[in-house]
């Protein structure tokens, strides 16, 4: 428990084979980085271990509920299952810093779009 870092830790691994894939820690002031969270950096050594962009098919084992973020990392991960040892019941993280999101005009092309037109002439 360095440096007063929350004591989340994760792993990933691979439920056929019970290979252990990735594990991490919370490292949030350790690396100066907000999104240093255990399951992210776990996710990120099993991509980077792998050489893949997704982790389907993976598990990913976790000491507290993860957080809003970490799910939506997850979500994007393709993890199959997740699971975890303690409900997170900090009432405090829903109080957190909320910014304010603002769609701004915009009036050139919409580089999103011809992204994924052309995309879809070559696939
Ligand atoms: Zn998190």
């Amino acid at each position: 428990m360095e440096k007063n870092e929350i004591p989340v830790g994760s792993i990933i691994f691979n439920p056929s084979t019970g290979e252990l894939v990735s594990k991490a820690h919370n490292s949030e002031i350790s690396h100066n980085d907000p999104t240093a969270h255990a399951e992210i950096l776990c996710i990120r050594r099993a991509c980077k271990k792998l050489n893949l962009k997704r982790l389907d098919g993976l598990e990913l084992l976790t000491y507290l509920e993860p957080c809003d973020m970490c799910k939506e990392v997850i979500k994007s991960s393709r993890i199959s299952q997740v699971y975890f040892l303690l409900k997170n019941n900090n009432p405090k993280r829903k109080t957190i810093f909320n910014p304010k999101f603002k769609l701004i005009n915009y009036n050139n092309e919409n580089l999103l779009k011809i992204f994924f037109k052309q995309k879809r002439i070559k696939d």
